[in-house]
Protein backbone atom coordinates (compact mmCIF):
# COMPACT_ATOMS: atom_id res chain seq x y z
CA UNK A 1 0.00 0.00 0.00
CA UNK A 2 1.17 3.34 -0.69
CA UNK A 3 1.31 6.36 2.02
CA UNK A 4 -1.19 7.42 3.27
CA UNK A 5 -1.60 11.46 3.70
CA UNK A 6 -3.34 13.71 6.25
CA UNK A 7 -4.11 16.21 2.65
CA UNK A 8 -3.89 16.12 -1.31
CA UNK A 9 -3.52 19.49 -2.77
CA UNK A 10 -4.39 19.81 -6.26
CA UNK A 11 -2.74 22.10 -8.34
CA UNK A 12 0.76 23.90 -7.38
CA UNK A 13 0.08 26.93 -8.80
CA UNK A 14 -0.78 30.12 -6.54
CA UNK A 15 -3.11 28.65 -4.00
CA UNK A 16 -2.01 25.13 -3.99
CA UNK A 17 1.64 25.97 -3.59
CA UNK A 18 0.63 28.54 0.07
CA UNK A 19 -1.31 25.73 0.84
CA UNK A 20 1.09 22.75 0.50
CA UNK A 21 3.67 24.97 2.74
CA UNK A 22 1.24 26.12 5.62
CA UNK A 23 -0.07 21.77 5.53
CA UNK A 24 3.52 20.83 5.47
CA UNK A 25 4.95 23.63 7.95
CA UNK A 26 2.05 22.51 10.79
CA UNK A 27 3.93 18.55 10.24
CA UNK A 28 0.69 17.43 8.12
CA UNK A 29 1.60 15.31 5.41
CA UNK A 30 1.08 16.99 2.66
CA UNK A 31 1.09 15.29 -1.54
CA UNK A 32 0.78 18.09 -3.75
CA UNK A 33 -0.45 17.33 -7.53
CA UNK A 34 0.43 19.52 -10.61
CA UNK A 35 -0.01 18.78 -13.53
CA UNK A 36 2.70 20.87 -14.99
CA UNK A 37 5.98 22.21 -14.18
CA UNK A 38 6.95 24.18 -10.74
CA UNK A 39 6.16 27.93 -11.62
CA UNK A 40 4.73 27.33 -15.56
CA UNK A 41 3.58 29.54 -17.61
CA UNK A 42 0.23 28.00 -18.65
CA UNK A 43 -2.43 28.58 -15.89
CA UNK A 44 -3.27 32.18 -14.21
CA UNK A 45 0.21 32.89 -11.73
CA UNK A 46 2.94 34.14 -14.02
CA UNK A 47 4.00 36.99 -15.75
CA UNK A 48 6.49 38.83 -13.54
CA UNK A 49 4.67 40.58 -11.77
CA UNK A 50 1.36 40.72 -10.28
CA UNK A 51 -0.41 44.25 -8.05
CA UNK A 52 -1.00 44.28 -4.04
CA UNK A 53 -2.59 46.80 -2.49
CA UNK A 54 -4.73 47.38 0.76
CA UNK A 55 -7.48 50.19 -0.10
CA UNK A 56 -9.69 47.90 -1.86
CA UNK A 57 -12.00 49.39 -3.96
CA UNK A 58 -13.37 45.46 -4.75
CA UNK A 59 -14.79 45.65 -0.97
CA UNK A 60 -14.50 46.22 2.60
CA UNK A 61 -14.27 42.69 3.67
CA UNK A 62 -11.49 42.10 2.44
CA UNK A 63 -9.10 44.75 4.08
CA UNK A 64 -8.45 42.50 6.85
CA UNK A 65 -7.22 39.74 4.56
CA UNK A 66 -5.00 41.92 2.97
CA UNK A 67 -3.70 42.81 6.03
CA UNK A 68 -3.05 39.30 6.90
CA UNK A 69 -1.52 38.61 3.33
CA UNK A 70 1.11 41.24 4.18
CA UNK A 71 2.09 39.80 7.35
CA UNK A 72 2.59 36.17 5.60
CA UNK A 73 4.18 37.23 2.55
CA UNK A 74 6.43 39.04 4.93
CA UNK A 75 6.67 35.46 6.46
CA UNK A 76 7.53 33.39 3.73
CA UNK A 77 10.16 36.62 2.68
CA UNK A 78 11.54 36.01 6.21
CA UNK A 79 11.47 32.08 6.53
CA UNK A 80 13.33 31.54 3.02
CA UNK A 81 15.75 34.06 3.04
CA UNK A 82 14.22 36.09 0.52
CA UNK A 83 13.79 39.44 1.94
CA UNK A 84 12.02 42.01 -1.05
CA UNK A 85 12.82 38.99 -3.55
CA UNK A 86 8.65 38.11 -3.28
CA UNK A 87 7.26 42.01 -2.58
CA UNK A 88 8.43 45.17 -3.52
CA UNK A 89 6.58 48.52 -2.36
CA UNK A 90 6.35 50.55 -4.87
CA UNK A 91 3.48 52.40 -4.38
CA UNK A 92 0.10 52.30 -6.19
CA UNK A 93 -2.11 54.72 -7.98
CA UNK A 94 -5.95 54.14 -8.15
CA UNK A 95 -6.72 56.51 -11.01
CA UNK A 96 -10.09 57.78 -11.65
CA UNK A 97 -12.96 60.54 -12.00
CA UNK A 98 -14.12 61.80 -8.38
CA UNK A 99 -17.47 59.69 -8.14
CA UNK A 100 -15.93 56.21 -10.31
CA UNK A 101 -15.64 53.06 -8.45
CA UNK A 102 -11.95 52.76 -7.75
CA UNK A 103 -11.49 56.10 -5.87
CA UNK A 104 -14.98 55.92 -3.86
CA UNK A 105 -14.58 52.60 -3.10
CA UNK A 106 -10.70 52.86 -2.54
CA UNK A 107 -11.10 55.54 -0.26
CA UNK A 108 -14.16 54.00 1.89
CA UNK A 109 -11.85 51.31 2.66
CA UNK A 110 -8.96 52.86 3.34
CA UNK A 111 -11.15 55.00 5.56
CA UNK A 112 -13.20 52.26 6.97
CA UNK A 113 -10.10 50.47 7.86
CA UNK A 114 -7.52 53.86 8.74
CA UNK A 115 -5.05 52.50 5.63
CA UNK A 116 -2.88 55.22 4.43
CA UNK A 117 -3.51 56.59 1.92
CA UNK A 118 -2.77 60.26 -0.01
CA UNK A 119 -5.77 61.77 -2.35
CA UNK A 120 -4.53 63.67 -5.40
CA UNK A 121 -5.88 66.02 -7.20
CA UNK A 122 -6.17 66.15 -11.16
CA UNK A 123 -3.55 68.55 -11.11
CA UNK A 124 -1.86 67.67 -8.30
CA UNK A 125 -1.16 63.89 -9.97
CA UNK A 126 -0.01 65.69 -13.51
CA UNK A 127 2.39 67.49 -11.19
CA UNK A 128 3.13 64.81 -8.94
CA UNK A 129 3.62 61.54 -11.47
CA UNK A 130 3.93 63.84 -14.80
CA UNK A 131 4.35 60.58 -17.06
CA UNK A 132 0.61 60.62 -16.11
CA UNK A 133 -1.12 63.40 -18.62
CA UNK A 134 -4.75 62.55 -18.86
CA UNK A 135 -6.98 64.32 -20.90
CA UNK A 136 -10.01 64.29 -18.01
CA UNK A 137 -9.79 65.76 -15.01
CA UNK A 138 -8.77 62.46 -13.00
CA UNK A 139 -8.04 61.89 -9.38
CA UNK A 140 -5.88 59.60 -7.80
CA UNK A 141 -5.35 57.88 -4.50
CA UNK A 142 -1.84 57.13 -3.75
CA UNK A 143 -1.40 53.67 -1.46
CA UNK A 144 2.13 54.20 -0.02
CA UNK A 145 1.92 50.43 1.13
CA UNK A 146 0.83 49.20 -2.62
CA UNK A 147 3.55 46.41 -4.33
CA UNK A 148 4.37 44.12 -6.60
CA UNK A 149 5.05 40.28 -6.34
CA UNK A 150 7.03 38.15 -8.80
CA UNK A 151 4.17 35.28 -8.65
CA UNK A 152 6.96 32.89 -10.16
CA UNK A 153 9.09 33.86 -7.61
CA UNK A 154 6.34 33.44 -5.20
CA UNK A 155 5.60 29.89 -6.28
CA UNK A 156 8.68 28.51 -6.17
CA UNK A 157 9.21 29.45 -2.99
CA UNK A 158 6.31 28.17 -1.34
CA UNK A 159 7.05 24.82 -3.02
CA UNK A 160 10.76 24.97 -1.38
CA UNK A 161 9.02 25.32 1.76
CA UNK A 162 6.76 22.87 1.56
CA UNK A 163 9.22 20.49 0.11
CA UNK A 164 11.21 21.27 2.96
CA UNK A 165 8.82 20.30 5.82
CA UNK A 166 8.51 17.22 4.13
CA UNK A 167 5.55 17.80 1.82
CA UNK A 168 5.79 15.35 -1.53
CA UNK A 169 5.23 17.07 -4.93
CA UNK A 170 4.70 15.59 -8.18
CA UNK A 171 4.71 17.15 -11.52
CA UNK A 172 3.68 16.25 -14.48
CA UNK A 173 1.18 14.46 -12.97
CA UNK A 174 -2.74 15.38 -14.27
CA UNK A 175 -5.56 14.43 -11.75
CA UNK A 176 -7.93 12.50 -13.46
CA UNK A 177 -10.33 12.10 -11.13
CA UNK A 178 -11.04 12.16 -7.46
CA UNK A 179 -14.05 10.66 -5.26
CA UNK A 180 -14.27 10.97 -1.64
CA UNK A 181 -15.22 7.06 0.38
CA UNK A 182 -18.74 6.02 0.71
CA UNK A 183 -18.34 6.79 4.54
CA UNK A 184 -16.96 10.10 4.09
CA UNK A 185 -13.60 9.21 6.27
CA UNK A 186 -11.09 9.74 2.97
CA UNK A 187 -10.33 11.37 -0.56
CA UNK A 188 -8.98 8.72 -3.46
CA UNK A 189 -7.70 10.76 -6.44
CA UNK A 190 -6.51 9.31 -9.51
CA UNK A 191 -3.67 10.40 -11.88
CA UNK A 192 -2.35 9.02 -14.84
CA UNK A 193 0.63 7.34 -12.69
CA UNK A 194 -1.39 5.98 -9.59
CA UNK A 195 -4.00 6.29 -7.30
CA UNK A 196 -3.46 8.25 -3.68
CA UNK A 197 -5.48 8.49 -0.31
CA UNK A 198 -5.72 11.09 1.95
CA UNK A 199 -8.32 12.34 4.81
CA UNK A 200 -8.76 15.60 3.19
CA UNK A 201 -8.34 17.08 -0.31
CA UNK A 202 -7.87 20.68 -1.66
CA UNK A 203 -8.72 21.97 -5.02
CA UNK A 204 -7.02 24.71 -6.45
CA UNK A 205 -7.04 24.19 -10.20
CA UNK A 206 -7.48 27.70 -11.69
CA UNK A 207 -8.38 28.45 -14.72
CA UNK A 208 -9.30 24.36 -14.99
CA UNK A 209 -11.78 24.25 -11.58
CA UNK A 210 -15.21 24.19 -13.82
CA UNK A 211 -13.75 20.74 -14.72
CA UNK A 212 -12.35 19.53 -11.38
CA UNK A 213 -15.64 20.58 -9.92
CA UNK A 214 -17.76 19.79 -12.46
CA UNK A 215 -20.64 18.68 -10.74
CA UNK A 216 -20.95 21.88 -8.91
CA UNK A 217 -21.45 23.72 -12.04
CA UNK A 218 -19.94 27.01 -10.42
CA UNK A 219 -20.76 29.64 -13.12
CA UNK A 220 -16.80 30.15 -14.31
CA UNK A 221 -16.05 32.43 -17.08
CA UNK A 222 -12.35 31.79 -18.49
CA UNK A 223 -11.06 34.96 -20.08
CA UNK A 224 -8.01 35.07 -22.11
CA UNK A 225 -5.66 38.18 -21.20
CA UNK A 226 -3.14 39.33 -22.69
CA UNK A 227 -0.07 41.11 -21.03
CA UNK A 228 2.19 43.58 -22.95
CA UNK A 229 5.64 45.10 -22.68
CA UNK A 230 5.62 48.58 -24.26
CA UNK A 231 9.10 50.50 -24.80
CA UNK A 232 8.23 54.24 -23.37
CA UNK A 233 9.44 56.87 -25.35
CA UNK A 234 12.28 59.39 -23.54
CA UNK A 235 13.98 58.98 -20.25
CA UNK A 236 13.24 54.95 -19.33
CA UNK A 237 14.19 55.93 -15.65
CA UNK A 238 11.04 57.96 -14.88
CA UNK A 239 9.36 54.80 -15.37
CA UNK A 240 11.29 52.83 -12.51
CA UNK A 241 10.76 53.22 -8.73
CA UNK A 242 10.18 55.08 -7.46
CA UNK A 243 9.28 57.65 -9.67
CA UNK A 244 6.75 55.28 -11.26
CA UNK A 245 4.21 53.54 -8.78
CA UNK A 246 1.55 50.58 -10.39
CA UNK A 247 -1.20 52.47 -11.42
CA UNK A 248 -4.97 51.31 -12.30
CA UNK A 249 -7.20 53.46 -14.08
CA UNK A 250 -11.17 53.48 -14.38
CA UNK A 251 -11.33 55.87 -17.40
CA UNK A 252 -15.09 54.98 -17.79
CA UNK A 253 -16.91 51.83 -16.14
CA UNK A 254 -15.38 48.47 -17.57
CA UNK A 255 -12.66 50.39 -19.22
CA UNK A 256 -9.78 49.85 -16.87
CA UNK A 257 -5.92 49.88 -17.87
CA UNK A 258 -3.56 48.76 -15.65
CA UNK A 259 0.60 48.84 -15.07
CA UNK A 260 3.84 48.29 -13.53
CA UNK A 261 7.11 49.71 -13.12
CA UNK A 262 9.73 48.83 -14.95
CA UNK A 263 11.34 46.29 -12.35
CA UNK A 264 14.76 44.75 -13.46
CA UNK A 265 16.30 45.13 -16.89
CA UNK A 266 15.42 48.57 -18.16
CA UNK A 267 15.59 47.66 -21.59
CA UNK A 268 12.51 45.73 -20.39
CA UNK A 269 9.83 47.92 -21.32
CA UNK A 270 6.44 48.98 -18.97
CA UNK A 271 3.82 45.82 -18.39
CA UNK A 272 0.45 46.89 -18.93
CA UNK A 273 -2.86 45.40 -19.93
CA UNK A 274 -6.54 45.91 -18.72
CA UNK A 275 -8.56 44.50 -16.62
CA UNK A 276 -11.36 42.29 -17.02
CA UNK A 277 -12.60 42.50 -20.87
CA UNK A 278 -10.95 39.63 -21.96
CA UNK A 279 -11.92 36.87 -24.62
CA UNK A 280 -14.14 34.08 -22.96
CA UNK A 281 -12.21 30.45 -23.63
CA UNK A 282 -11.44 27.65 -21.71
CA UNK A 283 -7.86 26.15 -21.17
CA UNK A 284 -8.49 23.70 -23.86
CA UNK A 285 -9.83 26.46 -26.00
CA UNK A 286 -7.33 29.38 -25.49
CA UNK A 287 -5.28 30.66 -28.19
CA UNK A 288 -1.86 30.92 -26.68
CA UNK A 289 -0.62 33.06 -29.46
CA UNK A 290 -0.48 36.14 -28.44
CA UNK A 291 0.83 39.16 -30.93
CA UNK A 292 2.34 42.60 -30.79
CA UNK A 293 -0.66 43.87 -32.52
CA UNK A 294 -2.97 43.05 -30.40
CA UNK A 295 -2.09 46.14 -28.90
CA UNK A 296 -2.54 48.20 -31.56
CA UNK A 297 -6.47 48.40 -30.08
CA UNK A 298 -5.40 49.61 -26.51
CA UNK A 299 -2.57 52.05 -27.61
CA UNK A 300 -4.41 55.06 -27.83
CA UNK A 301 -6.02 54.42 -24.21
CA UNK A 302 -2.94 54.32 -22.77
CA UNK A 303 -1.34 57.16 -25.01
CA UNK A 304 -4.46 59.29 -23.31
CA UNK A 305 -3.13 58.50 -20.17
CA UNK A 306 0.35 58.00 -20.54
CA UNK A 307 1.48 59.79 -23.68
CA UNK A 308 5.25 58.43 -23.36
CA UNK A 309 3.80 55.45 -23.38
CA UNK A 310 3.86 55.04 -26.94
CA UNK A 311 6.35 52.91 -28.17
CA UNK A 312 7.26 49.26 -29.47
CA UNK A 313 5.99 46.44 -28.08
CA UNK A 314 8.26 43.98 -26.89
CA UNK A 315 6.27 41.47 -25.79
CA UNK A 316 2.85 39.84 -25.23
CA UNK A 317 1.95 37.26 -22.85
CA UNK A 318 -1.19 35.20 -22.46
CA UNK A 319 -2.79 34.49 -19.32
CA UNK A 320 -6.20 33.29 -17.97
CA UNK A 321 -8.59 35.17 -15.07
CA UNK A 322 -11.03 32.56 -13.79
CA UNK A 323 -13.97 34.90 -13.28
CA UNK A 324 -17.57 34.35 -11.06
CA UNK A 325 -20.33 36.73 -11.77
CA UNK A 326 -19.87 38.78 -9.00
CA UNK A 327 -16.03 38.86 -9.34
CA UNK A 328 -15.46 37.44 -5.59
CA UNK A 329 -13.75 34.38 -5.13
CA UNK A 330 -15.10 30.74 -3.95
CA UNK A 331 -13.43 29.87 -1.10
CA UNK A 332 -14.77 26.89 1.57
CA UNK A 333 -15.49 23.85 2.33
CA UNK A 334 -17.14 21.59 -0.75
CA UNK A 335 -20.61 21.71 0.10
CA UNK A 336 -21.23 18.05 -0.51
CA UNK A 337 -18.10 16.81 1.31
CA UNK A 338 -16.79 18.35 4.82
CA UNK A 339 -13.11 16.69 4.15
CA UNK A 340 -12.75 18.69 0.44
CA UNK A 341 -11.97 22.16 0.64
CA UNK A 342 -11.89 24.59 -2.46
CA UNK A 343 -10.07 27.69 -3.95
CA UNK A 344 -11.38 29.01 -7.76
CA UNK A 345 -12.62 31.90 -9.60
CA UNK A 346 -10.28 34.62 -8.38
CA UNK A 347 -11.42 36.51 -10.88
CA UNK A 348 -8.03 38.50 -12.03
CA UNK A 349 -7.47 39.69 -8.74
CA UNK A 350 -6.73 36.58 -6.38
CA UNK A 351 -2.65 36.43 -6.35
CA UNK A 352 -1.94 38.81 -3.63
CA UNK A 353 -4.11 36.95 -1.41
CA UNK A 354 -2.76 33.77 -2.07
CA UNK A 355 -0.33 33.65 1.62
CA UNK A 356 -3.45 33.93 3.50
CA UNK A 357 -5.62 32.07 1.20
CA UNK A 358 -3.48 28.92 1.82
CA UNK A 359 -3.27 29.43 5.55
CA UNK A 360 -7.01 29.58 5.34
CA UNK A 361 -6.97 26.08 3.28
CA UNK A 362 -4.64 24.43 4.99
CA UNK A 363 -6.97 25.50 8.47
CA UNK A 364 -9.66 24.44 6.48
CA UNK A 365 -8.16 20.54 5.82
CA UNK A 366 -6.22 20.43 8.96
CA UNK A 367 -9.60 21.19 11.50
CA UNK A 368 -12.77 21.91 9.42
CA UNK A 369 -12.89 25.52 9.97
CA UNK A 370 -11.58 28.76 10.22
CA UNK A 371 -11.31 31.85 12.13
CA UNK A 372 -11.23 33.96 9.05
CA UNK A 373 -15.10 35.17 7.82
CA UNK A 374 -15.60 33.10 4.49
CA UNK A 375 -19.12 34.49 3.72
CA UNK A 376 -18.66 36.74 0.71
CA UNK A 377 -16.69 33.49 -0.96
CA UNK A 378 -19.29 31.08 -0.35
CA UNK A 379 -19.30 28.14 -3.10
CA UNK A 380 -23.22 27.99 -2.99
CA UNK A 381 -24.04 31.62 -3.34
CA UNK A 382 -24.58 31.41 -7.32
CA UNK A 383 -27.34 28.43 -6.15
CA UNK A 384 -30.66 29.85 -7.53
CA UNK A 385 -33.26 30.80 -5.34
C1 LIG B 1 -2.86 38.78 -16.78
C2 LIG B 1 -3.24 38.60 -15.34
C3 LIG B 1 -2.96 39.63 -14.45
C4 LIG B 1 -3.30 39.51 -13.11
N1 LIG B 1 -2.97 40.53 -12.25
C5 LIG B 1 -3.20 40.37 -10.93
C6 LIG B 1 -2.71 41.34 -10.01
O1 LIG B 1 -2.08 42.33 -10.40
N2 LIG B 1 -2.93 41.14 -8.69
C7 LIG B 1 -3.60 40.05 -8.22
O2 LIG B 1 -3.79 39.94 -7.02
N3 LIG B 1 -4.06 39.10 -9.08
C8 LIG B 1 -3.86 39.23 -10.40
N4 LIG B 1 -4.27 38.27 -11.28
C9 LIG B 1 -5.05 37.12 -10.79
C10 LIG B 1 -4.18 36.08 -10.15
O3 LIG B 1 -2.98 35.92 -10.86
C11 LIG B 1 -4.98 34.79 -10.07
O4 LIG B 1 -6.17 35.06 -9.34
C12 LIG B 1 -4.21 33.70 -9.35
O5 LIG B 1 -2.94 33.55 -9.92
C13 LIG B 1 -4.99 32.40 -9.42
O6 LIG B 1 -4.27 31.38 -8.75
P1 LIG B 1 -4.79 29.89 -8.83
O7 LIG B 1 -3.96 29.11 -7.87
O8 LIG B 1 -6.27 29.87 -8.68
O9 LIG B 1 -4.50 29.43 -10.34
P2 LIG B 1 -3.14 28.87 -10.96
O10 LIG B 1 -1.98 29.58 -10.38
O11 LIG B 1 -3.31 28.84 -12.42
O12 LIG B 1 -3.06 27.40 -10.38
C14 LIG B 1 -3.92 26.35 -10.74
C15 LIG B 1 -3.05 25.13 -10.90
O13 LIG B 1 -3.82 23.95 -10.94
C16 LIG B 1 -3.20 23.08 -11.86
N5 LIG B 1 -4.19 22.07 -12.26
C17 LIG B 1 -5.43 22.29 -12.79
N6 LIG B 1 -6.05 21.13 -13.04
C18 LIG B 1 -5.22 20.15 -12.64
C19 LIG B 1 -5.32 18.74 -12.64
N7 LIG B 1 -6.41 18.08 -13.10
N8 LIG B 1 -4.29 18.02 -12.14
C20 LIG B 1 -3.17 18.65 -11.67
N9 LIG B 1 -3.02 19.99 -11.67
C21 LIG B 1 -4.04 20.73 -12.14
C22 LIG B 1 -2.78 24.00 -12.99
O14 LIG B 1 -1.82 23.43 -13.85
C23 LIG B 1 -2.25 25.19 -12.20
O15 LIG B 1 -0.87 25.07 -11.94
C24 LIG B 1 -3.95 38.34 -12.64
C25 LIG B 1 -4.22 37.30 -13.53
C26 LIG B 1 -3.85 37.42 -14.87
C27 LIG B 1 -4.14 36.29 -15.80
Amino acid sequence: MGTVYDTIVLGLGGMGSATAAALAQRGRRVLGLEQYTPAHTLGSSHGESRIIRQAYFEGTDYVPLLLEAYELWAQIEHDQHQRGALLQITGGLLIGAQDSQIITGSLHSARTHGIAHHLLAPDDLRRRYPMFQPQQPLYALYEPHGGVLNPEQCIRTYLQHAQQHGADLHFSEAVQEWQVAADGSSVRVTTERGSYTAETLVIGAGAWSGAVLAELQLPLVVERQVMFWVQPQGDVQQFRVPHFPFFIAELEPGLEPYGFPIIGDPAGGVKVSLFYNGTPCTPATLNRTATASEFDALRPTFAALLPELDGTVLRAVTCMYTCTPDHHFVVGLHPHHPNVSIAAGFSGHGFKFCSVIGAILADLAHTGSTSRPLGLFDPMRFRAG
